[in-house]
């Protein structure tokens, strides 16, 4: 008799500590989700900073400024299309 009091004891604490890890596996889920989206709010906050960082060159046949690497490049002159490094000459 007293045996059967211990199994059922035991099937309850295991019961007890699968609902607490459940339990806890849930909290982690909700705040790994919760960081992911902040992660990602901070991502587009960085971005708009990054751009100003990008050279502007000149185009030395219509004046007009390209990013450097949109740009061609020739005899140290920087050319917003192959028509104005060619017309340049
Ligand atoms: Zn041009």
């Amino acid at each position: 008799m007293l045996s059967l009091i211990k199994i059922v004891i035991a099937t309850g604490f295991v019961y007890l500590l699968w609902s607490v890890t459940k339990f806890v596996l849930r909290v982690r889920k909700i705040m790994t989700t919760l960081r992911g989206a902040a992660g990602m709010h901070k991502g587009r906050q960085t971005r708009p900073k990054q751009e100003p960082q990008k050279a502007m060159v000149k185009c030395a046949q219509c004046q007009l400024y390209v990013i450097d690497s949109d740009a061609i490049s020739q005899q140290g002159n920087y050319f917003c299309s192959p028509e104005h490094a060619a017309a340049f000459r």
